[in-house]
């Protein structure tokens, strides 16, 4: 494998971990049952608990 090849695939691998370390970039967590919402939901979809926002 030439090292071109081997710095492509790190590259990949931190791009790859980045995203999934940060959802709260893109899914909102329920306080009480812990379900990830989208961020544009007002309400848990599993249980109906008003989310917190950040722009009121
Ligand atoms: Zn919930």
């Amino acid at each position: 494998m030439s090292a071109g090849a081997y710095v492509a695939i790190m590259l990949a691998v931190i791009a790859v971990c980045t995203l999934v370390s940060v959802p709260p970039l893109f899914f909102r967590k329920c306080l009480r049952c812990g379900t990830r919402n989208f961020i544009e939901a007002r309400n848990c979809r599993s249980c109906e608990t008003p989310l917190p926002h950040d722009t009121a």
